[in-house]
This record gives C-alpha cells, sequence and structure tokens, in this order.
C-alpha cells in the first residue's frame, strides 16, 4: 500500500508548465517545462506516486471549457508516459473565487479527492509543491510537506516572505526532485 511520504502532490502552472497572468486558455498556451515533465517520471522511478492539485476559476469566468482543459491534461498525461511516468489523479477546481466551494486552494479539498482516490487513510508526510502561498497553506491543512518552487510565482512568493515558515525553497520541481530523491536513496 501506498505510504503518504512515497505521495507527491504537484500544483500545475508554474511548477509543471509556465504560468501567465491571463490564464491558461487554450492546448497552445500551455507550455511545460521539459525538466518537469522529466522530474515526474524520476519521482516515479524512484517509488513515488504523483498527483496534481489545480485552480482552473478560469472555467468558471467563461475563459475556456472543460474540455479545453481535458486536452491540456491529455498533454501532459502523454509527455509523462514517454518519459516512462504516470500521473495517478489529476484534482482541478473549476469555481470562482465566490463560489464558496470546498476544493479552491488554500482549502485543501482536492487534496482529500487525491486521498480519497488512492486510498490514503491520511496525508500526514506528503509532499505539497507550488509556487504560490495557497498551494502550501492547501498541504499544510492536512499535513503535507510544504515545498516552494520559484518558478511561475514562486519567486515573488518568496520575496513576500508571508506564511514560508515551513516550507523548503528549490529553484524549480527538478531541484526538488534532485533533493528528494537523493534523500531516498
Ligand atoms: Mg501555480
Ligand atoms: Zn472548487
Amino acid at each position: 500500500m501506498l505510504s503518504a511520504e512515497k505521495l507527491v502532490i504537484l500544483d500545475r502552472d508554474g511548477v509543471i508548465n509556465h504560468d501567465s497572468d491571463h490564464y491558461i486558455k487554450s492546448l497552445d498556451e500551455w507550455v511545460p517545462y521539459p525538466t518537469s515533465i522529466s522530474a515526474i517520471g524520476r519521482l516515479n522511478r524512484a517509488g513515488f506516486t504523483v498527483a496534481v492539485a489545480t485552480n482552473q476559476s478560469g472555467i468558471a469566468r467563461g475563459y475556456y471549457d472543460e474540455a479545453t482543459l481535458q486536452a491540456m491534461h491529455d498533454r501532459l498525461t502523454a509527455l509523462v508516459e514517454d518519459q516512462g511516468g504516470h500521473i495517478a489523479h489529476i484534482a482541478y477546481c473549476p469555481h470562482g473565487p465566490d463560489d464558496n466551494c470546498q476544493c479552491r486552494k488554500p482549502l485543501p479539498g482536492m487534496l482529500l479527492q487525491i486521498q480519497q482516490q488512492l486510498g490514503l487513510e491520511s496525508l500526514a508526510g506528503s509532499w505539497m509543491v507550488g509556487d504560490s502561498l495557497r498551494d502550501l497553506q492547501a498541504g499544510e491543512a492536512v499535513g503535507c510537506q510544504p515545498i516552494l518552487v520559484r518558478t511561475g510565482k514562486g519567486a515573488g512568493t518568496e520575496a513576500k516572505q508571508v506564511g514560508l515558515e515551513k516550507a523548503r525553497l528549490f529553484d524549480d520541481l527538478a531541484e526538488f526532485v534532485n533533493w528528494l530523491c537523493g534523500e531516498a536513496a
């Protein structure tokens, strides 16, 4: 059975792919970091399970639809599988900030969905990797170890120096994976 410490939950925009202040609205605008795709494969080979939890309020705002989001996630899945990797579950929140849903980060609803999907009793000790404070807050709410990467909005999040007391910082996902797999070896 999967142990919580062997689960890595990733934010999407700014961690796996380039972020945009204007939302990622089409498949053409979804541009992955190649080093992040290969890092997911390395995590899998080191025995980690990888899941994704992504706020996608652009759906509620009408900037793109769920079919477009699915096309992005199909491409992500294909690129990762080309590296011999696998994403166990992609959770997304399609709601806006005023919808009062339970899934939009900083709330931990998507993480709990991943927990349930993977049959874990707890997420205590799992890893939550993000570029925004709300990613880390969602993780910390359910006992995940918070990781901030400096890609995407991460450098700006680091500069604010708020809420990062428990976080470890890395330049990007690949650097975190190097560290984690080194630790695990
Ligand atoms: Mg992000
Ligand atoms: Zn939601």
